[in-house]
């Protein structure tokens, strides 16, 4: 079927679930967020997915991701907040995304590319509520908003919506939520004492979604929560918050042997059989993004049994041990916990990272399946 002895599994079913949990947890618009290549679960797969599903709104970080995001969804609402200045936005406004504008260079270089096109650009404007990344500052906004009111009188730009991002929503006691909600209300009056009365306005991700109510306004933008993992598993895992893993990583094992007391396994023999042991050779490593950090932390389920990595991840493979493990048998890295697995965010926590980061980096040439 593939060359690749390794396969990510993408789970429709699991996805329409997690869509349904994100339903349940409110009653705003949904914008679905594939950056990253949905989560690393493939854009064009998990896009159809979703809009078939119903889903209207899609946001993508990079220009580029959104051209391409059009071509497979000609319908959609396509939001895109990564562009640089010079990047040319004519070819944006004629794919009819809608444009983020979190900073002065940017509002005016949308106001130059509608001009050149003759199209009224819709714009969703971005303030800092809290992160210090992307966003017009309180100060700015202030400044700006007359300009932003001319710009839309003149058609040249719909303000369609207002946004921000939350910092510290997976901490669901820490009162910085609330006051950014308050900031997210002074930037809405300021907009508003100009005349622009944004019709969308948009705060909350997964974790505002599922821990804030309050952060809900007009639209969610759910992301790794689509995917089927928890925004922090130490508040509520996946299955806590009723959530199936998505991507089920796997790949056939290689080849196995038995060895002695005191073998040391992979590059600096990091790892030392203190006893007789049985390993096997998983063909999958760091050119695949399985970071080096899974080096004597992580474990594979083979045959629903736990077996731990040993010694250091190369490149292209690793080494597991485990008693019966053959040669073809499917180590599976992550997956669903209801399936007995470790999960994605499982495999973050032993890797010092996030599930997030953990099914988006890896590699893209692993080729993604449909679950059975
Ligand atoms: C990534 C992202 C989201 C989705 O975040 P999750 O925590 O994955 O739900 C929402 N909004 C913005 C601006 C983002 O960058």
């Amino acid at each position: 079927m593939t060359e690749f002895p390794s396969r990510a599994l993408i789970s429709k079913s699991a996805f329409v679930n997690n869509l349904d949990r994100i339903r349940d947890a409110t009653s705003a618009e949904i914008m679905a967020i594939v950056k990253g290549n949905a989560y690393g679960h493939g854009l064009e797969r998990i896009a159809r997915w979703a809009h078939e599903a119903g889903v209207r709104w899609f946001g993508v970080a990079q220009l580029a991701e959104a051209l391409e995001l059009r071509s497979y969804i000609p319908q959609a609402r396509i939001l895109t907040w990564i562009y640089t200045p010079g990047t040319d936005l004519t070819e944006a406004l004629g794919a009819e995304l809608d444009l983020s504008v979190g900073s002065v260079w940017a509002l005016e270089e949308v106001g130059k590319a509608a001009k050149a096109t003759g199209r009224t650009a819709r714009v969703h404007i971005k303030v800092d509520t809290a992160m210090a990344r992307g966003g017009l500052s309180p100060r700015e906004l202030d400044e700006q908003r007359w300009h932003i009111a001319a710009l839309e009188e003149e058609d040249l730009i719909d303000v369609v919506g207002l946004w921000s991002h939350l910092a510290r929503a997976d901490e669901p006691d820490h009162p910085e939520t609330a006051r950014q909600v308050e900031r997210f209300e002074q930037a809405g009056a300021l907009l508003a004492e100009a005349g622009v009365v944004p019709k969308i306005r948009h705060l909350a991700a997964s974790a505002g979604t599922l821990w804030h109510p309050a952060t809900h306004y007009d639209m969610v933008r759910p992301g790794v929560a689509l995917y089927g993992l928890s925004p922090d598993a130490s508040v509520q895992t996946a299955s806590d918050l009723g959530l199936r893993a998505v991507m089920r990583l796997e790949a056939d094992v290689m080849t196995t042997r038995d060895v002695p007391a005191g073998t040391g396994i992979s590059y600096n023999h990091t790892y030392v059989t203190p006893g007789q042991a049985h390993l096997g050779v998983v063909p999958l490593g760091y050119a695949d993004g399985i970071g080096r950090m899974a080096s004597n932390s992580a474990s594979v389920t083979i045959n629903g049994k736990t077996c731990p990595i040993r010694g250091k991840v190369c490149m292209d493979q690793f080494i597991v041990e485990g008693e019966g493990i053959e040669p073809g048998h499917v180590a599976v890295l992550f997956g669903d916990a209801r399936e007995g697995l470790a999960t994605a965010d499982d495999w973050g926590a032993k890797t010092q990272t996030i599930g997030y980061e953990v099914v988006t980096r890896i590699g893209s040439h692993v080729p993604r399946v449909d679950a059975p």
